[in-house]
């Protein structure tokens, strides 16, 4: 009982902190997970730097669509 009450406390705990959402960087070597603003259209991984596009399944949950082509593009030329 005690278990399942602390678990509860604990889930409470995540809902009233004031993160929004998250997303993992899909660059398979980084994995860094990236905060994204609200509303925001694409963000930059803080790990490796790679950009990526973001759609909004709900108004607090974003996702990554696909990467920004063209920074993905100048990374690579970089290197
Ligand atoms: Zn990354």
């Amino acid at each position: 009982m005690a278990d399942i009450k602390s678990i509860h406390s604990t889930s409470e705990e995540l809902s009233k902190t004031r993160t929004y959402g998250k997303v993992r960087c899909h660059n398979a070597e980084c994995y860094h997970r990236i905060e994204v603003p609200p509303g925001a259209k694409q963000v930059k991984c803080p790990g490796c730097g790679a950009e990526w596009r973001i759609y909004w399944i709900e108004p607090t949950v974003p996702r990554i669509r696909g990467p920004v082509w063209d920074s993905f593009r100048k990374m690579r030329e970089q290197k």
